[in-house]
């Protein structure tokens, strides 16, 4: 005999707006820990057994010496205002659970949060558990509790939990902390300022929030400056306070699909559960880096409570899954802006823009074939009505496009000197090799080092290429740009983008004449004729390149390399070679824009040594 569905209304009237409480309420895995419920594990898809339910991820959990297990089904919210989820249990003494929050504001203001609960016992214990008010115990006080809280927490203009109660040093760890902080104040070029809040934050950050800290968003928040603040977590990592991860990213939903603790672990290829999905892992896209409180300082422990919720995925504002030949209004209610409309399996998203006034209403039939580019402009509290015309469940998401991204990508930390310099060892594994879609490469070369050396004899020359490398390495660091490898009097760096390349090499140029002009002739007497000055060829291009591991460092090839290379060999040493490509970067469009008058542009058409049957547009940038 089937059980009867048993359903609860509970409500409560928060003095916060629905706007505030959201990224706390919403916060689905804190929730569930400051509940006290158990953590959560993904059931392996080797360990799956019985009926799975589609699109879902099974769960398991052990409560009261119970082992529960569930097909979890993806999260539905719409930003502000609601979520839900259903759970179907294939261990424990529910067969369903389907919970659903709601948050409506109240005049004037304040918001009523409604949260309904739908049990099916799946045997007797479960009928049991609700007739002696096992919902209340289990789910209305702990939410009673949290709910207030977090009101407060939102009033006081807290977006998230900071508990020290959580917090705990490891033994020694304290002691550790203090030494580190001495550590880190004594290396060159750190503010104290900075130090002091990172190592608090170290000491109160959230055990959940601690799994996955992201230096942008901590220089965001505090103001700092995005470059500063990384190289502190980087220098703060050697140290000994923080430890490191790469996560790979779903392109998709943007969830962190898999960790790896060593560039050499990470492996191109990667699986997302949420979206069925197989990815390849790119350097600029999908790797990014977070830190962790190293444990001999404090123990984070990696932990899920719960690992579909709406803040997991926050750039998406609108997740709802309709059933097979279902039509469903959805209310937007969003802020002005640009978004996207995807359906996972169809390539090509719809364009939203919600402008004050426009249409209040618009249809999408979410077909098999892509949808056509128009975009679509509606009014922030206009309908969109959604209509899955197959016959099988589809999930839609809605998802900011200018979403501000805090990620620090692969490619950024990898174009590091000081990364480079401080982690030599953080390279692929052999043979392994992770695309970039985009990276700068720069290649240098000394001209009239030759000469130099008959002139000048071997030791004061070799003098003169040894400051030019300096001279190389603080302008390309000083610009978040890294030297990847030296060949003779040559040199490969790589930048996340071509404006800060061309400043770092302008600068090199520049100091290198200035260098000489100040250094003594130190060549054999009445030589100082034949001096030449040391020249540096110097030229960029930006395009798709593979990193690899080549004599255990993290190196690059590809055409774009090899193009950088080649348009290197053009170079007089009195100016800069840069590719067609490079020249149309909007950055150094505005760069070229603002020097003074002196800068001379001079477009060329000319075939490049090795990469035969093309003609290629170069440029060459002089300064006066
Ligand atoms: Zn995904």
């Amino acid at each position: 005999m089937p059980y009867p569905i048993k359903h609860y209304i509970w409500t409560w009237d928060l003095a916060s707006s629905p706007e505030e409480l959201w990224p706390l309420v919403s916060n689905t895995d804190r929730f569930n820990r400051d509940c006290g419920y158990p953590s959560v594990t993904l059931v392996p898809p080797a360990e799956i057994t019985g009926p799975h339910a589609m699109n879902a991820q099974r769960l398991r959990t052990h409560h009261f010496g119970l082992v529960l297990e569930w097909d979890e089904k993806p999260f539905e919210w719409a930003i502000n205002r609601s979520f839900g989820v259903e759970r179907l249990f294939q261990r424990g003494p529910f067969s369903c659970i389907s919970a659903r929050c709601e948050l409506s504001p109240r005049q004037p203001t304040g918001t009523r949060l409604t949260y309904q609960v739908w049990f099916t016992p799946a045997n007797l214990l479960g009928r049991l558990a609700l007739k002696l008010g096992g919902a209340t115990w289990q789910f209305h006080r702990p939410f009673d509790r949290v709910f207030h809280e977090y009101d407060w927490l939102a009033q006081a203009g807290l977006q998230a939990a900071r508990r020290n109660r959580y917090s705990r040093f490891s033994p020694g760890g304290a002691a550790r902390l203090a030494t580190l902080k001495g550590t880190l104040i004594a290396e060159a070029g750190n503010s104290r300022e900075l130090i002091n809040r990172l190592t608090d934050y170290v000491v109160t950050v959230d055990d959940l929030d601690g799994q996955r800290i992201r230096a942008y968003a901590l220089a965001d928040r505090w103001k700092t400056g995005r470059r500063d603040t990384l190289r502190l977590c980087l220098q703060a990592t050697r140290a000994g306070l923080l430890d490191f991860h790469w996560d790979v990213l779903c392109p998709h939903c943007r969830g962190a699909k898999a960790v790896a603790n060593t560039l050499s672990e990470l492996k191109s290829e990667a699986y997302c559960a949420t979206c069925k999905l197989d990815f390849t892992a790119e350097f600029d896209r999908s790797v990014e880096l977070t830190f962790t409180p190293n444990p001999a300082v404090r123990h984070v422990p990696r932990t899920d409570y719960c690992i579909g919720g709406p803040q997991i995925t926050p750039h998406i504002v609108i997740q709802q899954t309709l059933a097979p030949n279902e039509t469903r209004p959805v209310p937007l209610n969003l802020t002005p802006g640009r978004y996207r409309v995807r359906v996972p399996l169809i390539d090509r998203p719809w364009q939203l823009r919600i402008e004050p006034g426009a249409a209040r209403a618009a249809t999408i039939g979410l077909v098999t074939a892509a949808p056509d580019q128009d975009e679509i402009v509606l009014d922030p509290g206009a309908t969109l009505t959604l209509i899955n015309e197959t016959g099988t469940a589809r999930l839609t998401v809605i998802e900011h496009v200018a979403w501000t991204n805090q990620s620090t990508l692969a490619s950024e930390v990898t174009s590091l000197q000081l990364f480079r310099d401080l982690f030599v060892r953080e390279v692929l594994r052999p043979g392994g090799r992770i695309a970039i879609n985009s990276l700068t490469i720069v290649f240098t070369d000394l001209k009239g080092s030759t000469q130099l050396y008959r002139t000048m004899g071997d030791a004061p020359a070799f003098g003169q290429v040894l400051t030019h490398f300096d001279i190389l390495k603080s302008a390309i660091d000083a610009e978040g740009g890294a030297i990847v490898k030296t060949m003779g009097d040559a040199i490969m760096a790589v930048f996340p983008r071509p404006a800060p390349a061309m400043r770092a090499l302008w600068v090199a140029q520049r100091q290198l004449a200035l260098a000489q002009s100040v250094v003594p002739w130190s060549g054999p007497p009445g030589s100082a004729a034949l001096r030449s000055p040391l020249l540096l060829k110097a030229a960029l291009h930006h395009g798709p390149c593979i990193a690899i591991n080549q004599n255990d460092r993290l190196d690059y090839f590809g055409t774009t390399v090899n193009i950088a290379a080649r348009l290197c060999g053009l170079s007089t040493g009195a100016d800069l070679l840069i590719s067609d490509t490079v020249r149309r970067d909007t950055e150094i469009g505005e760069l070229l824009k603002q020097q003074p008058d002196h800068v001379r542009t001079e477009v060329e058409r000319t075939t490049l040594r090795g990469i035969e049957g093309e003609t290629f547009e170069v440029y060459r940038i002089r300064r006066g």
